[in-house]
């Protein structure tokens, strides 16, 4: 069964082609890891999954609706939230008023309030606190409780680990264990960190200048496989999915 479904996905930037043609499927409860170098077109990817960046060409289906034409909160509501790279909260708000804009603008289901803060414990302690004042990993355990309280059916994660301490990934990889053991949302997670991404995930893409260079699942593929497709370099070896 396919939950979401990407044709010939291109996105650009002016005049330059950040994602080309990119095809892939995923499955409800599947976790696929984007990884690729720096510029490789993870972001620009997400973001137009998400309708934060216009779809240029190609098709976006969701539960078999197409989607690509819907703005973000459109899609939001249709069942697919991003947790954004830089994990933009507001400030001077605080963590409780951060969290009720998604809890009203996206759909209603099991992820409610107190579900997600048993879900990422060490945010309980700050909900009433101006998010200004959190640790990176902090702020992106509220950026990810942000996007499940829109209960969607796709997850969008950017960057998961980039700039936490060892302990913030532990914590923020412990709470999406959680959610990911909760079953049917499916989760496509940009990871720098190549172990974890290989340990967490289903099935991995390797993109290099917004192209697919390499896809299968983590025990078929080589550390050499990855590096070489992390580079742009072609691989004749490419795993099946
Ligand atoms: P990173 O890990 O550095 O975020 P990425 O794989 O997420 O990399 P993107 O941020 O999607 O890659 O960038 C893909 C390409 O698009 C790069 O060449 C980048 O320079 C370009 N790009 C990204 N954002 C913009 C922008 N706002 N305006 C112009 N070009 C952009």
């Amino acid at each position: 069964m396919t939950l979401l479904s990407l044709d010939s996905v291109t996105a650009r930037h002016g005049l330059m082609t950040a994602v080309h043609d990119i095809s892939l499927t995923l499955a409800p409860g599947e976790v696929l890891a984007l990884i690729g170098a720096n510029g490789a077109g993870k972001t620009t990817l997400l973001r137009t999954l998400a309708g934060a960046h216009p779809l240029a060409s190609g098709r976006i289906a969701l539960n078999g609706r197409d989607i690509g034409a819907l703005p973000a909160h459109a899609r939001l509501r249709a069942g697919i939230a991003l947790s954004p790279e830089g994990r933009r909260l507001f400030p001077e708000m605080t963590l409780r008023e951060n969290l009720r804009i998604p809890a009203e603008n996206g759909r209603k289901g099991a992820w409610t309030l107190p579900r997600v803060l048993d879900a990422f414990p060490q945010l309980a302690p700050l909900i009433d606190l101006p998010a200004g004042g959190f640790s990176g990993g902090q702020r992106q355990a509220a950026a990810i409780a942000r996007a499940l309280l829109a209960n969607p059916d796709v997850l969008l994660l950017d960057e998961v680990s980039l700039g936490l301490s060892p302990a913030a990934v532990e914590g923020v990889y412990a709470s999406l264990a959680g959610v990911r053991a909760e079953g049917r949302m499916a989760m496509i997670v940009v990871e720098q960190d190549l172990t974890r991404a290989l340990a967490f995930a289903d099935r991995v893409i390797c993109l290099a200048e917004g192209r697919v260079e390499l896809t299968g699942r983590p025990a078929e593929l080589t550390r050499e496989a990855i590096t070489r497709a992390y580079f742009g370099l072609h691989e004749t070896e490419t795993a099946d999915v």
